[in-house]
């Protein structure tokens, strides 16, 4: 017998679970996950009492991010916490301050010539939107020739790039996002880690689903979505049709067309969502029998660009009674990641720069957890597919079927993506239906 829900999610990743918590407010909720368990790449795993996060998972400007708005919003706030200061370790074996978060910690920081540092700062704070915008399709490495910018500020801005934008590649990285994103780090802070770590998130959004009455289904593949006179009808599991007024599907893009008939779109679109390039990478984690350094805030290295920290320096509920978690990633091309070899390289490489300025590592791990992603962020945030360029939360032609996510436009880069996204997407889906 089938059931007839106001919305069906599909995928129980932080996105589907975010906005199944904002729609359980204002109807009958289903989530479908195909795993048997929750978070996708956000998903947290357990070994020996550690708490590991699938790899570094920071939030950008934690309690003012879309993410902290609605949890806020849904009266399940949780605490976010504010790292300390954050390092940079150069390619000299050098280790100073990084500058990021307000203006004063940027300019006190050595990396950064004080004069050309400032003048751009005070410039990208006064900058309106549509300023940023004209720089959207403009490179870093172009813009870094046109504007003259010095070496010692091309690397800062690599570095900020590398973490914040996830693109370490100025050749295509945009130099519009950068400067939006570093406006806001100006204007409301930086980086924050979740009290407890990302169960904590999914634990808020979960309880707001079952206390509203939605149902949380794993093990549930959507094998189709099930479009009538361009209407979303309903979508097939176990051949079996579930009803729905409406279908929101949170997987990355690119795999939509495994569930959804290309056909019903415009080329244009599928074209768009199978050609999307994700952000790659290498993670490394390690659980160690005890802290081996103070630092709580992020790492940031030089070469090869990567970044890191120790989410049990920030919340100690992560790792079992005084030991330690460190967590690195190391951002990379797609292509690379899915070529044994040139992977394995580049996880080397990457390795032996962690241990050589934390060569303590070595003589405390429990465990090691090394992981090989082809899909870190379901899109690569660069001048091809910045936020304006990406697909939107609706597909032409096709009523009552949503799209959110990682990999559609929203602003910011990473996770933040899946948050903004979610939340315009619930907007229209209200608008249509309140
Ligand atoms: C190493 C790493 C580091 C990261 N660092 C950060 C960070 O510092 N800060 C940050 O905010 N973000 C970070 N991210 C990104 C963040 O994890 C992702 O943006 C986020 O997890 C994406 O969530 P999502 O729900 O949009 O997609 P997903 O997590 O991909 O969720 C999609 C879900 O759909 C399910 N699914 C797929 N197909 C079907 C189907 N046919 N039927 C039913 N279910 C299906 C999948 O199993 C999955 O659970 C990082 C990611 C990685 C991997």
């Amino acid at each position: 017998m089938s059931k007839k829900y106001n919305y069906i999610i599909i995928g129980g990743g932080i996105s589907g679970l975010h906005i199944g918590a904002l729609l359980s407010q204002h109807g009958k909720v289903l989530i479908l996950e195909k795993l048997s368990f929750l978070g996708g790449r956000a998903r947290v795993s357990i070994i020996d009492g550690f708490k590991l996060d699938f790899g570094p998972h920071p939030i950008r400007f934690g309690p003012e991010s879309a993410l902290g708005t609605s949890l806020l919003e849904i009266n399940k706030s949780i605490d976010f916490i504010k790292p300390g200061k954050s390092w940079a370790f150069l390619k000299n074996g050098e280790k100073m301050l990084f500058p990021t978060g307000g203006l004063v910690t940027i300019i006190r920081s050595k990396m950064v010539s004080f004069i050309e540092t400032i003048k751009l700062l005070i410039k990208i704070r006064k900058m309106e939107p549509n300023e940023f915008y004209d720089l959207y399709d403009i490179s870093l490495e172009d813009w870094f020739k046109k504007e003259n910018i010095s070496p010692r500020t091309q690397k800062f801005l690599l570095m900020t790039s590398s973490a914040m934008q996830v693109n370490p590649f100025p050749e295509r990285s945009s130099v519009g996002e950068l400067m939006h994103n570093i406006k806001r780090v100006l204007e409301i802070g930086s980086v924050y880690y979740p009290s407890g770590g990302w169960n904590s998130i999914f634990s808020k959004f979960i309880d707001k689903i079952r206390e509203n009455g939605g149902e949380i289904r794993l093990n549930s593949e959507v094998e189709k979505i099930i479009v009538e006179d361009n209407i979303c009808k309903a979508v097939e599991v176990d051949g079996d049709k579930i009803f729905s007024d409406h279908v929101i599907s949170t997987i990355p893009v690119q795999n939509l067309f495994t569930i959804l008939n290309e056909n019903l779109c415009d080329k244009e679109f599928v074209e768009k969502c199978k050609e999307l390039r994700p952000t790659a990478g290498v993670s490394i984690d390690f659980c160690l029998d005890k802290a081996i350094s103070d630092i709580d805030g992020l790492v940031f290295f030089e070469e090869p660009l990567s970044f890191g920290f120790i989410p049990s320096n920030l919340s100690k509920e992560v790792a079992p009674k005084g030991k330690s978690l460190m967590t690195f990633l190391r951002v990379a091309n797609v292509e690379d990641i899915k070529d044994k070899n040139k992977a394995e390289e580049l996880y080397k490489e990457f390795r032996q720069t962690i241990i050589n300025f934390f060569p303590e590592i070595e003589n405390h791990i429990l465990h090691e957890r090394l992981i090989f992603l082809d899909m870190v962020d379901g899109v690569e945030v660069n001048i091809n597919q910045h936020q304006f360029k990406r697909p939107g939360n609706r597909i032409k032609g096709i009523n009552n079927l949503w799209l959110a996510g990682d990999s559609v436009g929203g602003e910011g880069a990473g996770g933040d993506i899946g948050h903004t996204s979610v939340r315009e997407c619930c907007k229209h889906i209200l608008e249509r239906t309140e």
